[in-house]
């Protein structure tokens, strides 16, 4: 499941494990970012919102790690939180670039989006989180680039994507959308 920073995975993944608990169902959801995160400790990094800033070679290596970590889970669904891009101070660079995705190697992408003006108020509101405050430009710019590069993804990997629209208050709607496509 790929989206922009403040679109709501971690909320909507929380849903969807909520939704198929009560199913009597599991399934196991795994954040890329805190993978990547429990090993950047290692090496001093103290906030999980400074992954981005690292150079991106760097960012490479905790991704290739983390990507591994994943291919060796024995768990039957395993639905990835993470991002197309990586706003880093060198540009946006892939979340799933080729190298990782022949190693997770995906059956079906999620991605999510909402209304820019929805995503920007979601991030100026959460304090729990360092996001960058950028402009609404800048936010549909982001979800522009996002539909590009998962294209590209879907392309390398032969995998669908389904496209969610996480709209305000309407979780519930969204997490339905995902298991639905997913066949869960
Ligand atoms: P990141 O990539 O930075 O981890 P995220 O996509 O995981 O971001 P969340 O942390 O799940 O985003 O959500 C960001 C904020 O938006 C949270 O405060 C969350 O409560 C709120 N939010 C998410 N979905 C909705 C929704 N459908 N309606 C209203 N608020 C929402
Ligand atoms: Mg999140």
């Amino acid at each position: 499941m790929v989206g922009i920073p403040g679109v709501g995975k971690t909320s909507l993944l929380k849903r969807v494990v909520e939704i198929l608990t009560e199913r009597n169902k599991t399934v196991s959801v795994v954040s890329f970012g805190t993978l990547m995160f429990d090993v950047a400790k290692d090496n001093g990094i103290s906030d999980r919102d400074d992954l981005r800033k690292l150079p991106v070679i760097e960012q490479q290596k905790l991704q290739k790690i983390a990507a591994e970590k994943i291919a060796g889970m024995a768990d039957q669904v395993v639905i990835i939180d993470t991002h197309a891009f990586i706003n880093s101070s060198e540009g946006y660079y892939p979340g799933l670039p080729e190298h990782v995705l022949k190693i997770i190697k995906p059956t079906n992408f999620v991605s999510v989006s909402a209304k820019p003006e929805e995503i920007y108020s979601r991030r100026i509101k959460d304090f729990t989180r360092n996001r960058d405050t950028i402009t609404l430009a800048n936010v549909k710019k982001e979800l522009d680039f996002q539909s590009g590069i998962i294209s590209a993804c879907a392309v390398i990997s032969g995998a669908p994507i389904k496209y969610v629209l996480n709209r305000e208050g309407k979780i519930d709607e969204a997490a339905d959308k995902v298991i639905n496509s997913l066949g869960l």
